[in-house]
C-alpha cells in the first residue's frame, strides 16, 4: 500500500487511491501559452492570459481600503496587479526586482488596465512552460492545488489502481450500445483527464465533451440508472396496505362517498383521471410513489382528501404534510370542514404547538384515534409514532429537500408495512430530471382547471402610480370583494421586510377608512396568523397585507385582486404561486405587479412574460432554463447530488444510453452491477431511494 493520505485530504473524502483517482479536475488552466505584456493587454480582456515581467513597484495603498498594488514591466510595457486581500509572503514574493509569471484577466481599473488577484509564481523568464493543460481540482479550504496534484499523481501510480479501474463493461455491450464511438477504456479516460497529453483537444477537455469525459459521464449515469432500477424493484417487493374502494351496504356508507357528497363541486375529468391512477396504485399492495402535478389552483387538495378518505375507509391513518405552517393550517381547516361531519378525527400537529398540546396530538397519533393527521414536518419527528399509517401526502414536495423526503420514508415506513406516498407539486419536472433523479416516481398530471375560472388579468405598473392603485383597491372593496396586498421580499433583512409590511398596513388603513385592513407576516405566532387568516376568510378583514407567507396554498375565493409591491424582486415561480391565490372565485381576477425603477433587463423580461403568460408549465420552463435543475432538487443538496461529472442539460443524450446499458447489465451481467455501484456511488446511493 502507498503512504497514508494527508488528513486534510481525508477530510475531503479523499481517503484512498481510488477516491483520489476519481477526484477529477473541475476545470483546466491553459498555461501552455505565454504572452508578452503588450499582447496580454490586447488579448486578455475576455479570457484569462499568462504573461510575465519584472516587479518595478510594490506598494500598500489605503485608498479606499488596504490593498497591495504591484507593477510589472517587460519590454517597456507595464501591467498593474491589484490584491484586495494579501499575505506578507505575497508582498515578499513580489518584491521590486523579482521576476514573476502571472495569469488572470485584464480589466479596466481606475488607473488603466490591471489584473485583479492574478495567480502569481516566482519563475525565471526562461522557466519552461507546461506542455499540456494544468488540471484544477475541487478543493476545500487549506488544501492547495499542489498538494492535490501530487496526491493524485501518486495515486495514479499506485500498484492497485490498474485493478481498481479495470474495465467491467463487456466490450460486446459497449460496442452494441455505442457502435459509432471509439470510447477510451476507463483507465485511459481517467488518466487522460488528470494528465492531458500535449495534443489533447483543449476545447473539448474544457467544456467536458471530450470522449474521456463522455466515458466517465456515461459510467456515472450508468451507476445511477442501475441504482434507480434497483430502488424500483426494491419498492415493488415491499409490502404496503391494499387500499381499495370500500363496499357499501345499507346504512353503512363509506367516508369516500360521504366526502364526494359534501363537496360543493364535481371533479373535473382531469381530476377523475388522476384519482383513478392513484386509486389503482393504492390497491396494489406495494408502496405507491407518485407525484401529482398540476398548476396552481388545479385542485390537487381534493385528490389528497379522496385518497385519505379511502385509506381511512380501509382502517388506516392518513397524513398530510406541508412545508409551511400557514399552508398546513389551510389544509387542516379544509380537512376539518370536509371530514369532521363524516365522523373522522382530524388532528393538527406542528412545531409551534405547546409541549402539552403536542404530546396530546402525538398520543392520538400513536393510539390510532387520530385518523387524519395534518401538519408541518413536525409529522416526521422522532417522537411521532403512527399506529397504522397507510398514506402520506406531501404537498409542495419540491420545498422539501431530498434528505427530508428520505426521512419521511424512514420515519413513517416500517419494515413490515410501508405506507403509500403521494407528492403534490405545481412545478413540472423537466424530462432530464424525470429520467434521472426522479425516475422511480410515477407522475399524474391535472392538466385542466376547474370550470368557471376567470383568467387572471395581470397588469404591470410603475410604483409611482401607487396612489392610483390604492384608489382602485378602494373601488374594488366597495363592490364587496376582498384583496391581497403583498409586501416586498427583502432578502437582506427580515426586520426591514417586516417594517415595510407594517408601514404599508398603516398607510392602507388610513387610506381605506371604511374597510378593515389586516396584516400577516412570518414573525407572527401561528395562532395569531391563523386568527388573521380566519378573519380574512370570514370577510371580517377585507384587505390582507401580507409578506410572502401567503405564497402557497392559501384559498379565499372572494379575494380576487392582488397587488404585489416591488414585483421586480420576485422570481417567476413566486409570482406565479402568489397570483394563483386569486382567480379562484367567480369574480374577474386581477393581479397588479408594481415595480420600482430602474428595472434590470432580466426583471423587465420576467414581468412581461408574467403579464402575457398564465400557464404555469410554460413559466416553470422559462424559470428552469434560467436557474437549472438544482432548484428543483432542493437548492442545497444539488451540491452533493450524485452526478458529479454530468450536466443534465448538456449530457441529456447520454441518459438514454445509460438507461439501455443498465437494463442489459441487470438482465445479463448481474454480477457486475454491485461493482459498478460501489465504484461510482458509494454512500451517495442512498439519495436515490428518496
Ligand atoms: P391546488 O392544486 O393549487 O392545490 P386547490 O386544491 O387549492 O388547488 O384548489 C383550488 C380551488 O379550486 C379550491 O377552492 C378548490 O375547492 C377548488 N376546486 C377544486 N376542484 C374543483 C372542481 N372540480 N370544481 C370546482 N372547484 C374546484
Ligand atoms: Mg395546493
Amino acid at each position: 500500500m502507498t503512504k497514508t493520505v494527508p488528513p486534510a485530504l481525508q477530510k475531503m473524502g479523499l481517503d484512498s487511491p481510488m477516491a483520489l483517482v476519481l477526484h477529477l479536475p473541475m476545470r483546466y488552466e491553459d498555461e501552455t501559452e505565454l504572452l508578452s505584456i503588450a499582447e496580454a493587454l490586447e488579448l486578455g480582456r475576455f479570457r484569462s492570459v499568462q504573461t510575465q515581467g519584472v516587479v518595478i513597484r510594490n506598494q500598500v495603498l489605503f485608498r479606499p481600503r488596504r490593498q497591495l498594488v504591484v507593477s510589472i514591466e517587460d519590454a517597456g510595457e507595464v501591467l498593474q496587479l491589484r490584491f484586495l486581500n494579501f499575505y506578507p509572503s505575497q508582498q515578499k514574493q513580489m518584491a521590486v526586482g523579482a521576476h514573476v509569471r502571472v495569469r488572470g484577466e485584464i480589466r479596466e481599473g481606475f488607473q488603466g488596465p490591471e489584473m485583479v488577484h492574478p495567480t502569481v509564481r516566482a519563475l525565471a523568464p526562461d522557466a519552461p512552460l507546461p506542455k499540456s493543460l494544468t488540471p484544477v481540482y475541487p478543493a476545500s479550504a487549506g488544501v492547495t492545488q499542489t498538494v492535490l496534484r501530487k496526491a493524485i499523481s501518486s495515486a495514479l501510480k499506485d500498484p492497485n489502481i490498474h485493478d481498481l479501474l479495470v474495465e467491467f463493461l463487456p466490450s460486446k455491450l459497449l460496442a452494441e450500445l455505442l457502435p459509432s464511438h471509439q470510447w477510451p477504456n476507463l483507465e485511459a479516460a481517467i488518466t487522460l483527464l488528470h494528465q492531458p497529453p500535449a495534443d489533447a483537444d483543449t476545447q473539448t477537455l474544457l467544456d467536458r465533451t471530450h470522449l474521456a469525459w463522455r466515458r466517465v459521464q456515461f459510467e456515472e449515469l450508468l451507476a445511477q440508472q442501475i441504482s434507480l432500477k434497483r430502488a424500483h424493484s426494491i419498492r415493488q417487493k415491499r409490502r404496503a396496505p391494499e387500499i381499495v374502494k370500500a363496499t357499501e351496504s345499507g346504512s353503512k356508507k363509506s367516508i369516500e362517498s360521504g366526502l364526494l357528497k359534501v363537496l360543493p363541486f364535481k371533479l373535473t375529468s382531469a381530476q377523475d383521471r388522476v384519482w383513478d391512477e392513484i386509486g389503482h396504485d393504492l390497491s396494489r399492495g406495494f408502496p405507491m410513489n407518485r407525484l401529482l402535478q398540476g398548476d396552481v389552483g388545479s385542485g390537487k387538495t381534493v385528490i389528497a382528501a379522496l385518497a385519505a378518505a379511502r385509506a381511512i375507509d380501509n382502517g388506516y391513518q392518513a397524513a398530510i404534510m406541508a412545508p409551511t405552517e400557514i399552508l398546513a393550517e389551510q389544509h387542516f381547516l379544509k380537512m376539518q370542514e370536509w371530514f369532521e361531519p363524516l365522523g373522522v378525527k382530524v388532528v393538527w400537529l406542528s412545531g409551534s404547538l405547546k409541549a402539552k398540546e403536542k404530546r396530546l396530538a402525538q398520543d392520538l397519533v400513536e393510539s390510532s384515534e387520530a385518523q387524519l393527521i395534518v401538519g408541518t414536518h413536525a409529522l416526521i419527528q422522532e417522537s411521532v409514532h403512527f399506529a397504522k399509517l397507510g398514506l402520506a401526502v406531501i404537498d409542495e414536495q419540491h420545498r422539501f429537500g431530498v434528505r427530508q423526503r428520505m426521512e419521511i420514508q424512514q420515519r413513517i415506513g416500517s419494515e413490515l408495512l410501508y405506507c403509500h406516498q403521494m407528492m403534490m407539486s405545481a412545478t413540472p419536472i423537466p424530462r432530464t430530471l424525470a429520467m434521472t433523479y426522479y425516475a422511480d416516481l410515477d407522475v399524474s398530471v391535472i392538466d385542466e382547471l376547474p370550470p368557471g375560472r376567470k383568467p387572471i388579468t395581470t397588469k404591470v405598473l410603475k410604483a409611482s402610480r401607487r396612489n392610483e392603485v390604492i384608489d382602485g383597491v378602494k373601488e374594488w372593496l366597495a363592490k364587496g370583494l376582498q384583496a391581497y396586498w403583498v409586501c416586498p421580499l427583502i432578502e437582506e433583512s427580515e426586520a426591514l421586510q417586516l417594517q415595510t409590511a407594517i408601514e404599508s398596513a398603516e398607510q392602507l388603513t388610513l387610506a381605506l377608512p371604511n374597510f378593515k385592513v389586516g396584516l400577516v407576516h412570518g414573525r407572527m405566532k401561528s395562532d395569531e396568523k391563523a386568527a388573521v387568516m380566519a378573519a380574512f376568510k370570514a370577510n371580517e378583514i377585507q384587505l390582507l397585507v401580507a409578506t410572502t407567507v401567503i405564497e402557497v396554498g392559501v384559498d379565499v375565493p372572494n379575494a380576487a385582486l392582488m397587488v404585489i409591491e416591488h414585483a421586480e424582486r420576485f422570481g417567476y415561480a413566486q409570482i406565479h404561486q402568489l397570483r394563483g391565490r386569486v382567480g379562484r372565485g367567480s369574480a374577474d381576477s386581477v393581479c397588479i405587479l408594481m415595480y420600482a425603477e430602474p428595472l434590470s433587463q432580466a426583471a423587465k423580461e420576467r414581468l412581461q412574460t408574467l403579464r402575457e403568460v398564465s400557464d404555469g408549465f410554460v413559466i416553470a420552463e422559462r424559470d428552469l432554463s434560467l436557474r437549472g435543475p438544482g432548484e428543483l432538487l432542493g437548492a442545497r443538496q444539488s451540491g452533493d447530488a450524485m452526478l458529479r461529472f454530468v450536466d443534465l442539460q448538456r449530457d441529456a443524450w447520454l441518459i438514454e444510453l445509460a438507461q439501455q446499458a443498465a437494463e442489459r447489465l441487470l438482465a445479463e451481467y448481474p454480477d457486475l452491477v454491485e461493482k459498478q455501484l460501489a465504484r461510482w456511488l458509494g454512500s451517495r446511493a442512498e439519495f436515490l431511494k428518496a
